[in-house]
């Protein structure tokens, strides 16, 4: 498996519930969630997770401020999509570096009203650049990290995201709810 950046510093589901996670998820199953929300307070730094090129950002909708980050893994070419950002540092066909900085998160979009441990990043792994509805388009970033951080965070420092190492350090018990 390649070696991927994790998008922020601190990763863990928002507040550790499945229906954060990707997929049929929601209102018990019939509604979909294209990604992961990983609790973020509104500022957090967002990295490429890859080495790659900026597809777009854009600013509409639901999504709020999003940027596309274009990149290859050993088998396809996919895009990360960062959401409902306060704002972004990169523009469209932006060369970046795995671990570079691409924004800030924030409460953009359909996320406006979000307060306290609810703010997040909304993440997504994509297979076209723009898909539409559903679950179209997208893959579960399970299948890029190999597993959730749910229940507990994987920690991956700022100077961590340029060395070719692992996931990062899993801090069990850290960020715990219950
Ligand atoms: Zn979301």
């Amino acid at each position: 498996m390649t070696d991927f950046a994790w998008p922020l510093q601190s990763n863990r589901i928002r507040r550790d519930m499945l229906n954060h996670t990707f997929g049929m998820v929601r209102n018990g199953g019939s509604r979909p969630h294209q990604g992961w929300d990983l609790t973020a307070a509104p500022m957090t730094s967002c990295y490429a997770i890859a080495d790659g090129e900026i597809a777009f950002t854009n600013d509409q909708g639901d999504y709020g401020k999003v940027v596309v980050l274009k990149f290859d893994t050993s088998r396809e070419t996919l895009w990360a999509a960062y959401c409902h950002l306060t704002f972004w540092v990169v523009k469209e066909r932006d060369r970046v570096s795995r671990g570079d900085l691409l924004g800030y998160t924030g409460n953009s979009g359909n996320a406006r009203s979000m307060i306290g441990e609810d703010q997040h990043l909304h993440f997504e792994i994509r297979t076209v650049d723009r898909p539409g509805r559903g679950l179209t388009g997208r893959i579960d970033p399970k299948d890029l990290y190999g597993h959730v951080p749910i229940g507990w965070a994987i920690f991956e420092a700022v100077g961590d995201k340029t060395a070719p190492r692992g996931v990062g350090l899993k801090v069990r018990g850290v960020n715990v709810r219950g």
